[in-house]
């Protein structure tokens, strides 16, 4: 079965078309710069060299459209028609509390996804034209959602509310809901996998670190806890978003520098994180090159990046009891060994210990990190959350 999976932002769409009877990617791209004047279009048909057109393409609908000419063109296309496409999936960040699965699309799912527009209006309004697109384009064609959040619609009470009036939880749905949920969910399996021990076994914390990061307690295959909120603000410190702080710091920075609610939303957000301390970057490849040309500023901004990621796995193990396993994903989690190194150095007490040589090489593939005496195994596991979308659209669809 072709499935075609779809990751649309306000601005650009991300596609994956999958062969699902291998998993194997037939293609894939992105469009963006969607509904500006000059468009990017990148296409990668496997095996065909890489397409790049420049053009101008108005909204999603139009860009879902030169997706489908890409796919089936005679000289760039991996297929003989749009009709082999069995099925769409798309990725949506917010579920809210309505959806603890993926599921398909229908006049009831796409209601809800509006209605929780309040929750991510940067990120449901590009999916919802996402899933409109196809709809206008391929009719017939069915389509599935797949949540950010998901995945962690299982963590209880005591970790989701926040100590604040209950009728803010009653009365608006102001709760932690987490996100990075596939690819938590992602790489936790490959890692029990890996193990070969049963999911349901284990106690893990996932580190999904890339632009965005967030930390999660896993308890039998289970989100008990993670460190982003309501929104993706909240946790690590991220590539230009601060993560944890002093709430009390947002009125009092309005009432010091005349700030707008949304002039400090975007400091928090946008100005924030290793951006703000390195004065350098937000990409942990240009901090640690930095450091190493003995940049006071990028070892600092390093440090608290790895401290601070350090003090939340400390946190979760203490909150399930220990852990058996720890991962490592996402762009840092994948590439960085150095943070890695920094983030394990101090947790020697809790059973966990590096074997520097595994951490050091370099690999696509899922690979212990840890010692073989290590109480705690330590796990690199590539994320693929398209994958993930694929998988659950193919069961949906299937069933
Ligand atoms: P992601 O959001 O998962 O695509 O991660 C993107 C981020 O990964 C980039 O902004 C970089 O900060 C980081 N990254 C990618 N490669 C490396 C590397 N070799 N060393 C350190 N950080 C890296």
């Amino acid at each position: 079965m072709i499935i075609l999976v779809m990751n649309a932002g306000s601005s650009s769409l991300k596609y994956q078309l999958y062969d699902m009877s291998n998993e194997s990617v037939l293609a894939q791209g992105r469009v963006e710069r969607i509904g500006m004047d000059s468009s990017i279009v990148t296409h990668e048909p496997g095996g065909k060299p890489e397409v790049r057109q420049v053009s101008e393409i108005l909204d999603h609908n139009g860009a879902v459209r030169n997706v489908i000419e890409l796919l089936t063109h005679a000289d760039h296309g991996v297929l003989r028609s749009m009709k082999e496409i069995k099925a769409v999936g798309h990725r949506v960040v917010h579920g809210g509390e309505s959806f603890k699965h993926s599921t398909l699309v229908t006049p009831e799912v796409k209601t809800e996804i509006r209605r929780l527009f309040d929750l991510a209006p940067l990120h449901n309004p590009p999916a919802m034209m996402g899933i409109s697109a196809v709809e206008m384009n391929m009719p017939d064609v069915p389509q599935a959602v797949v949540f950010d959040t998901a995945f962690h619609q299982s963590m209880p009470k005591e970790t989701f509310l926040y100590p604040i009036p209950m009728v803010l939880y009653r009365r608006h749905k102001i709760r932690r809901y987490g996100f990075h949920g596939t690819s938590h969910d992602y790489v936790s399996r490959q890692a029990a996998e890996k193990l070969g021990k049963p999911l349901e076994s284990l106690k893990m914390v996932t580190c999904h670190i890339g632009n965005g990061a967030s930390c999660t307690a896993i308890l039998n295959g289970r989100s008990y806890d993670t460190s982003m909120g309501l929104t993706p603000l909240e946790g690590l410190m991220m590539g230009t978003r601060s993560g944890d702080l002093d709430p009390a710091i947002v009125p009092f920075t309005m009432n010091k520098e005349e700030l707008t609610l949304s002039e400090v939303n975007s400091m928090l957000n946008k100005h924030s994180g290793l951006q703000a301390i390195s004065g350098i970057s937000s990409d942990m490849r240009e901090i640690t090159e930095a450091m190493a040309e003995g940049d006071k500023q990028a070892k600092l901004a390093f440090d608290m990046y790895t401290y601070r990621l350090r003090k939340y796995i400390g946190a979760y193990a203490a909150g399930m009891n220990g852990i058996d396993t720890l991962i490592f994903t996402a762009g840092v989690g994948e590439n960085s060994a150095a943070v890695r190194q920094a983030v394990c150095e101090n947790l020697t007490f809790m059973g966990i210990e590096l074997d520097e040589a595994r951490n050091a090489e370099r690999s696509k593939e899922a690979r212990f990190i840890s010692t073989d005496g290590s109480r705690v195994s330590v796990l690199v596991v590539p994320t693929n959350e398209e994958l993930l979308i694929a998988r659950d659209t193919y069961q949906l669809v299937k069933e």
